[in-house]
């Protein structure tokens, strides 16, 4: 039978460091055999966390999900799976998970829920107000030049059309539409802080 260099790296390391650290999988094992995945919907999707973008099979009974795991026809993590992405079950069946917008005052000490409209709103006019009040149509910036032979550096006003006003973080959940829609907006609001969070 082949086996591959991957596939021998996992089975004996898994088995190994269990072994070293005294660790018994058979109840995992049992709570893997319990879950009746063999009558479930399974759809793809690609982990929410972070850029590497591991594949998972969500597997659903009666629009409930009930299992998530590594995909291994993904081409970039082959069913592979860091523990965050493994618990990735969480984010859906979790009561501590934050549903709803909430908002703090300045100076309140408590969040109280409001609608996403809301919400939505106050940050449009919170951009709308300190784009305006920050934005810089043009700068005073050297350019080197030649006068005759001679090489000399002059000020000259260029157009900018930028805001130090506002920074934007993206997230490595957005896809290619999303980040291609989100450039075209701070871009046209004039942002130079365009980062990432995968970056920080
Ligand atoms: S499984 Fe882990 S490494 Fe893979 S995308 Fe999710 S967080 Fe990133």
């Amino acid at each position: 039978m082949g086996i591959s260099r991957r596939e021998f790296f996992r089975i004996s390391g898994a088995g190994a460091a269990a072994a070293a650290l005294g660790l018994d999988f058979t109840p995992v094992a049992a709570r893997a055999d319990a879950i009746p995945i063999r009558f479930a919907k399974q759809n793809t999707t690609i982990c929410p966390y972070c850029s590497v973008g591991c594949g998972m099979i969500v597997h659903t009974l009666n629009g409930t999900v009930i299992n998530i795991e590594g995909d291994p026809d993904h081409p970039i993590s082959e069913g592979a799976l860091c523990p965050k992405g493994s618990s990735a079950l969480q984010i859906r069946d979790n009561g501590a998970r934050v549903t709803k917008p909430l908002y703090r005052a300045a100076g309140a000490k408590e969040w109280k829920e409001v609608t996403w409209d809301w919400a939505l709103d106050a940050i449009a006019k919170r951009v709308k107000t300190t784009r305006d009040a920050t934005f810089v149509p043009t700068s005073r910036i050297k350019v080197k030049g030649k006068v005759g032979d001679k090489e000399v550096e002059k000020e000259v006003t260029a157009v900018v059309n930028r805001t130090m006003g506002i920074a934007h973080v993206g997230s490595a959940a957005l896809d290619n539409e999303e980040c291609y829609l989100l450039q075209k907006m701070m871009r046209g609001l004039g942002l130079v802080a365009i980062e990432h969070q995968a970056r920080i």
